[in-house]
């Protein structure tokens, strides 16, 4: 079994003009972004020739390659959903969005306080999913590119908590950090993806 290889993708010109979010730390973050997407790259071409009569729960290539695919994997996927939706004017969502979002958390503010709150108490990551079984959407948190992901459920918004995202502008302000990843967000790719996910939704109901 074969995964294909990946290629970074490129960043917007607005990434650079964020207010509050430097040039530095997105030139920075890209990097880590690189990085991901090189050792998946790395780790599926190892996978391709590892020798499957030593696996081993304890330890074994083959083990360790899987659990850090997850992690090279997720560091992608996070970092493609993030800077896609960073680079914007901020402000309220609207259509579906803002309507998903008032039905599942109330209103908009106690969505947006919810995201804040989950996003001090995460070590890495929190997402904006919408769950195909439920239907519904909810704020998750991870620890990691790689922790507590919930099956069956497609992120349409994600918040990076770890230190690199921040620490330059903001040193251990991540609540600042936080107001401006709000002031930045462009609601448009976050509406595509939720219209995205609520199209699969619909299609799995239509038979
Ligand atoms: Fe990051």
């Amino acid at each position: 079994m074969q995964i294909a290889e990946l290629k970074a993708k490129e960043l917007k010109p607005s990434l650079f003009e964020m207010s509050g979010i430097s040039r530095r730390t997105v030139e920075e973050h890209y990097k880590l972004y690189q990085g991901y997407v090189n050792k998946h790259n790395e780790i599926v071409k190892k996978l391709a020739s590892v020798d499957l009569s030593t696996a081993n729960q304890t330890y074994s290539d083959i083990r360790e390659l899987k659990v850090e695919l997850t992690f090279a994997l997720g560091g992608v996927k996070n970092h493609e959903i993030y800077f896609e939706h960073l680079g914007g004017n901020g402000g309220k969502p609207s259509g579906r969005l803002l309507e998903l979002i008032e039905r599942d958390f109330g209103s908009y503010d106690a969505w947006a306080a919810d995201l804040k709150a989950t996003g001090i108490a995460a070590r890495g990551w929190v997402w904006l999913a919408f769950d195909h079984d439920y239907g519904y959407l909810f704020n998750y948190l991870g620890d990691a590119q790689n922790t507590f992901p919930v099956w069956n459920a497609t992120p349409i918004l994600a918040l990076d908590t770890y230190e690199h995202a921040y620490f330059i502008d903001f040193g251990t302000n991540r609540a600042a950090y936080i107001d401006a990843f709000f002031a930045n967000l462009d609601w448009e790719p976050v509406a595509r993806r939720l219209e995205e996910a609520e199209r699969m939704y619909k299609a799995l109901r239509q038979d």
